[in-house]
């Protein structure tokens, strides 16, 4: 029978409970104190100040599942929802974590026994990475995670990795250190024998992932831009719980596991469709087929609504600004593909609430308490919004022609009045085009989105990294959406 989320996940709780560390909830996914951060987008964001020394740890060793997210700034995955199968808007960060406490050595040891033993994944499908070193950095090969592997498995699977993918930073300055990284081989016996998995290792093969990151954190870089050692080495771990479900489930695909199952089959069933469990190889795919249309669709409902609910549940509203504005625009997705790919015109993601609610009750149970508040908040957006939708689709078919003729491509102009006055950000014209055969000049979107920018008012910096300010406006400055007060005025405007 397929393994349960809820057992999955307390094993890994009770495991390194077992190695004396302490058990914490995880922490809201809205961020409301720190400036430099809107949602929590990794396990160590919470723990941020810990590792920076502002605060005393108030325990050594900790264990949680982090509710993360990643929708803007530096972790931007939302592109790839639905359109592979493995990478989520929201997800749970599994993590072990050591403050000043033990170091590689037993990072290393509990994760092999956790994933061979307790979980049984095989061996023989394993591989690991470690920091090859960097000049310009002075930096070495971290030729001792390397030797500790060593320990537990055999060289060809044991690979060493650049500074992009092996070597962790905070942040412009602040705690960084080496990491080790953890993928899994889920490719059939054929495929194996064809090509060794050691040559997909981050090549976005959909079944051949990364599935834990162990970050060791022993320097701090200085403003200086040199690095120094930390006077106490920390471990911080992620591990994606989805991916692990997929890993112990032996299913090719996150949605093939009991996470996403319960959720796909109430969505197919409630649109009267069926899932079919294609996916398409690369996020710039066309759907080929109907089957994958209404998979895709389904895929990316499945993945939006629990971001949508657990940020409304954590207390982050749909908005027009900041974090706000990120939210809606994933629940506008959400309403694009029900609408398109479903064929729902009414409302339909809030019906999906009671579902995940009762599914998460035992481990995320502020969803379950706030449930009919989400439900009323997810239903009204979609009323607003699909009443903009139709018009706006209108819009985009009546200029159909012209875009062919100008090259399949929807000019900026263009784009920025869909953005502008329709309420359709970039990512959804850039979707209906994608299904129209029509390619976005987003440069020439950009340029009028700049104009108007220097209009308004002045433009943030961009996140460049963990902890600077993820300015979700920084997209869309002055985007005031379709709401019910707005729309006079709005379609004046339209009008003139
Ligand atoms: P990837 O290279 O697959 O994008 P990552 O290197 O960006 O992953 P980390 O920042 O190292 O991911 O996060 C730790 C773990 O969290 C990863 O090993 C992976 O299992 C999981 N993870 C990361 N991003 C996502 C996502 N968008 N959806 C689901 N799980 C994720
Ligand atoms: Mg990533
Ligand atoms: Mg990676
Ligand atoms: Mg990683």
């Amino acid at each position: 029978s397929r393994p349960t989320a809820a057992h999955i996940r307390q094993q890994f709780l009770d495991f390194f409970a077992s190695k004396g560390h302490h058990i914490v909830p995880s922490a809201p996914l809205v961020v409301k104190d720190d400036p430099t951060l809107l949602f929590i987008n990794s396990g160590m964001a919470p723990f941020k100040d810990y590792f920076l020394g502002n605060k005393p740890a108030p325990y050594k060793r900790l264990v949680d599942t982090q509710k993360c997210l990643r929708v803007s700034g530096k972790h931007n995955d939302l592109e790839e929802v639905g359109y592979d199968t493995y990478h989520h808007t929201l997800f749970e960060m599994l993590g072990n974590w050591s403050f000043g406490d033990y170091f590689k050595k037993e990072a290393i040891a509990w994760a092999w026994e956790l994933l061979t033993e307790v979980y049984k994944l095989p061996k023989d499908r394993l591989y690991v990475t470690y920091f090859e070193g960097d000049q310009g950095d002075n930096l070495t090969a971290d030729t001792e995670t390397q030797d500790l592997w060593r320990q537990y498995t055999t060289d060809d699977r044991i690979l060493p990795g650049n500074k992009k993918d092996n070597f962790w930073e905070m942040g412009d300055t602040g705690p960084c250190g080496p990491c080790t990284e953890i993928h899994i081989d889920l490719r059939s016996e054929e495929e194996v024998a064809q090509k060794p998995g050691r040559e997909l290792i981050n090549a976005d093969h959909p079944q051949v992932v990364e599935i834990w990151n162990n970050v060791f954190m022993e320097f701090q870089r200085l403003a200086d831009k040199s690095l120094i050692k930390l006077p106490q080495q920390h471990v911080d771990t992620g591990m994606g719980f989805e991916r692990l479900m997929m890993a112990v489930s032996g299913v090719k695909s996150n949605y093939d596991t009991d996470v996403f199952q319960p959720l796909i089959q109430f969505i197919a069933q409630e649109a009267g469709v069926e899932y079919h469990g294609t996916s398409p190889a690369t996020v710039n795919d066309q759907p080929a087929t109907e089957d994958e249309r209404t998979d895709i669709a389904i895929r990316v409902i499945a993945d939006h609504i629990r971001a949508i609910s657990f940020t409304i549940s954590d207390g982050q509203l749909p908005s027009n600004v900041k974090a706000g504005y990120v939210i809606r625009r994933i629940l506008r997705r959400a309403v694009r593909y029900a609408f398109s790919s479903l064929a729902q015109k009414q409302p339909f993601l809030y019906k999906i609430v009671p579902v995940l609610a009762d599914q998460m009750a035992g481990i995320f149970p502020e969803l379950k308490q706030q449930q009919q508040f989400v439900q009323r908040v997810i239903e009204e957006e979609e009323i607003a919004f699909l009443k903009t939708l139709e018009t706006g689709l209108r819009r985009i078919d009546a200029l159909e022609e012209t875009f062919k003729s100008q090259d399949n491509t929807i000019d900026g102009k263009a784009a920025f009045e869909l953005s502008d006055t329709f309420g359709f950000p970039l990512d959804l014209t850039a979707l209906i085009a994608r299904e129209k055969g029509l390619t976005v000049d987003e440069e020439g979107f950009k340029k009028e989105l700049e104009a108007q920018k220097a209009r308004s008012r002045n433009a943030q910096e961009a996140e460049q990294s963990d902890w600077t300010i993820v300015n979700a406006d920084d997209e869309q400055p002055t985007f005031v959406g379709y709401d019910l007060e707005e729309a006079p005025a709005r379609i004046l405007r339209y009008r003139k």
